[in-house]
């Protein structure tokens, strides 16, 4: 099981109360990007183009603690950028695990061993570390080498310490099924308590435009990858959120399910598009035309989509709004499917991809900050 039983009891306890006041849209994650700038630059980053004065901007503890208040999310992840940039995230991650929010802090680890003696082990954090894949796949998706190595020291001391740790993996166009699995087996090795997968989404901002998936191929590289499971894949995010990536449900988007705050104010009308700020989260939700988003609304830019911030949010509610979401979510999760499928199977002995032959050159200034030391904070 990939999830703590307190955690489920949390998260289950908070929707079945919003169902019973008979609120159709709540928050259930929220998605706290604290600043932008990062340590990295992967190509298909949308979040790390903005100009330098925008990336050395960062909310403040009380901003964060209020937009949490705000929105009333039993869930916290904060992305990036990179939060372990941050000046002020030790108070940052105690006030929020003071209000008892589970926090999903997501980082590419190679600060992990420097920072984390700021931090105690707690049933309400977890660092979520971001890995693509096994260590060639990652270095490439990250445009950086090494970094694979230095994520897994990370990763090691924080489980050693008793630390939560997750992995978080984005996968685009040309991955490997055969690859990705042997990853999951590595990551058991290391003792992380579950992985979160999700489809890289095309951001206009970012450098690499070929690699991102359409809805049919998403659905044939995860079922591959999916079907045919390895008893010891413990996955943290819902199962069937898992089944709408391998093509067996099919969901509607909840944009508002992971709304997301940062240095601009609510984010319309999700962590994906940049539709404007509302300056408040329930002007967020009264000022958004939801109808606009999703992918049956005809909207180009939702065409594709099947990341996990428009798309969990609904798994989640869908367990909780039927007899047969609840039993087929309790099925997956306490007996564990093995999906058996002689297709996926097929597909697996099929040739790899063709690997690509060089990174991705990001169109970058020269003045934008890259390393943490070339940042002034
Ligand atoms: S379909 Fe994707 S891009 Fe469109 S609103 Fe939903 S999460 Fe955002």
């Amino acid at each position: 099981m990939g999830v703590p039983i307190s955690q489920m009891w949390t998260v289950a306890r908070y929707v079945l109360t919003q169902k019973i006041r008979g609120n159709r849209r709540y928050p259930l994650v929220l998605m706290l990007e604290p600043l932008f700038r990062c340590n990295l630059a992967c190509a298909g980053c949308g979040k790390i183009q903005y100009p330098p004065h925008i990336l050395k901007m960062h909310l403040t503890p009380e901003q964060c603690f209020k937009a949490a208040e705000e929105c009333g999310a039993p869930m916290v992840s904060i992305p990036g950028g990179e939060p372990l940039l941050h000046p002020n995230i030790q108070e940052i991650v105690e006030g929020l695990v003071a209000r008892r929010k589970y926090i999903y802090l997501c980082t590419n680890a190679r600060l992990l061993l420097e920072k984390i003696d700021l931090f105690k082990p707690s049933k309400y954090l977890t660092f979520s570390v971001h890995m693509d894949g096994q260590r060639e796949h990652h270095d490439f998706s990250v445009c950086r080498e090494g970094t694979y190595d230095t994520a897994v020291a990370g990763i090691r001391e924080a489980v050693k310490r008793g630390f939560r740790v997750t992995t978080n993996t984005t996968l685009f166009d040309g991955a490997d099924p055969r690859s990705v699995r042997a990853f999951f087996d590595e990551m058991m090795e290391l003792g992380v308590e579950g992985m979160m997968l999700s489809p890289g989404y095309s951001y206009d901002k970012a450098p690499d435009q070929q690699h991102f998936l359409g809805r049919a191929k998403t659905r044939k590289l995860f079922s591959t990858i999916l079907s045919n499971r390895e008893k010891k894949w413990r996955f943290n995010q819902s199962p069937l959120f898992l089944e709408f990536l391998m093509g067996r449900r099919s969901y509607a988007c909840t944009p508002w399910g992971m709304p997301t705050y940062n240095i601009f104010g609510w984010q319309k009308p999700c962590y994906l598009l940049q539709d404007g700020y509302a300056e408040t989260f329930q002007e967020l939700l009264a000022a958004t035309d939801w109808k606009n988003y999703g992918t049956e609304s005809g909207n180009p830019k939702c065409a594709n989509c099947m990341v996990h911030s428009g798309y969990e949010a609904s798994a989640v509610d869908h367990t909780f709004s039927s007899v047969g979401g609840l039993l087929a979510a309790a099925k997956a999760t306490l007996f564990g499917g093995n999906y058996a499928n002689q297709a996926a199977l097929d597909a697996l002995s099929e040739p790899p991809p063709p690997h690509p032959a060089k990174f991705v050159q990001l169109q970058v200034s020269a003045s934008a900050p890259r390393q943490r030391d070339e940042v002034s904070v």
